[in-house]
């Protein structure tokens, strides 16, 4: 599959002035990071911008956002180019369908493993650590063919967010020399380092832990696979909203032994999304996944069983089994 250049991209920005920024289900910091990011970028180069988003935003990413996020039924856009951020499969793109379809162009931003080339434009680069990467690395492109700076503090702060979030905190193997280049490069354009690890990381609501000991009661360990349960009883309990839940699942994976954190959880009654994480190569997780019609990256992936929990569960674990992953 054939990419697009950085400089392909930046002058599909410089000549055109209507654009869609569009979201992943589930919006995590690296897709929130983009996103954002991309977002004041285009309001600094004067262009019409619009972002859709028709799922809930974490409430640890929302000092990210300084505009006003749109649902699909509120788009009224006659001529737009659409931007995907991180988003792996056109069908995982979070808005009404119908504005994918009456779109000029679709351009792909990505770093997933999983993704197919569904725009005109891909920019799509499985060895970076993050989308917030690569939408750095085209900026940067902008910064040399214009001769001009671009990448200012609080566009610094949403990218430095996403290479936090997809990196673990600089943890993950996916972290390279070029991330910390990044990261020296943001933090020197001003980047308040303290104040994005303090909201982010550090402000957990009580509910939360709370919520986490609940989930760790349901841990089961078979073989080097380690699982969780989150029920929708549970979140009422503790108060807590579903899409606050990210980073749950590495309490099953960071586990002496165990090689994968797998967390099931109730979206709906008979809606089971599975959260996967590995600390090893030993298992492709983006495989895996995929035997669910799910995808990611190799360390970390997802998919969805359409059948309650328990059941869900049973299902995944007898699937590796037939496929002799387990
Ligand atoms: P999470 O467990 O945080 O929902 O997702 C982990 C990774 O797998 C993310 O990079 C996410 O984009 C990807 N992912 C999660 N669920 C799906 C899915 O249903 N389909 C695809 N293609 N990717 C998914
Ligand atoms: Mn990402």
């Amino acid at each position: 599959m054939s990419n697009n250049t950085h400089l392909d991209f930046v002058k599909f920005l410089i000549d055109n002035d209507n654009f869609l920024i569009v979201s992943h289900e589930s919006p995590d910091g690296d897709n929130i990071g983009s996103s954002s990011g991309l977002y004041y970028v285009l309001k600094k180069l004067d262009k019409e911008v619009i972002h859709v988003i028709d799922d809930e935003i974490p409430q640890n990413l929302n000092f990210l956002i300084d505009y006003k996020i749109l649902k699909s039924k509120d788009v009224d856009l006659k001529e737009y180019n659409i931007i995907s951020l991180d988003c792996g499969d056109i069908k995982r793109i979070n808005c009404d369908f119908k504005l994918i379809e009456n779109k000029n162009k679709l351009l792909n931003i990505d770093h997933h493993a999983s993704n197919n080339h569904f725009g005109d434009l891909n920019i799509v680069h499985v060895d970076k650590s993050s989308t917030c990467e690569v939408v750095y690395d085209i900026l940067k492109e902008y910064e040399n063919f214009k001769n001009e700076k671009l990448i200012d503090k609080k566009i610094a702060r949403s990218l430095y967010t996403g290479l936090l979030t997809d990196t673990g905190n600089f943890m993950y193997s996916n972290t390279k020399q070029e991330s910390f280049y990044m990261a020296g490069d943001l933090l020197k354009r001003g980047v308040d380092t303290s104040i994005i690890i303090n909201t982010v990381f550090l402000s957990n609501p009580i509910g939360r832990i709370t919520l986490i000991k609940d989930i760790i009661g349901t841990l089961d360990i078979n073989k080097d696979f380690a699982s969780i349960l989150m029920t929708k009883n549970m979140l009422e309990k503790n108060n807590v909203d579903y899409k606050d839940t990210d980073g749950i699942v590495n309490y099953a994976r960071d586990i002496e032994n165990i090689n994968v954190g797998v967390l099931f959880k109730e979206k709906e009654k008979n809606i089971t999304k599975i959260s996967l994480r590995s600390k090893s190569d030993k298992y492709n997780l983006n495989e895996i996944a995929k035997l669910f019609s799910g995808g990611g990256h190799v360390r970390a992936a997802g998919c969805t069983i359409n059948e309650n929990i328990n059941d869900a569960k049973k299902i995944f674990f007898d699937k590796l089994k037939e496929n002799k992953i387990i």
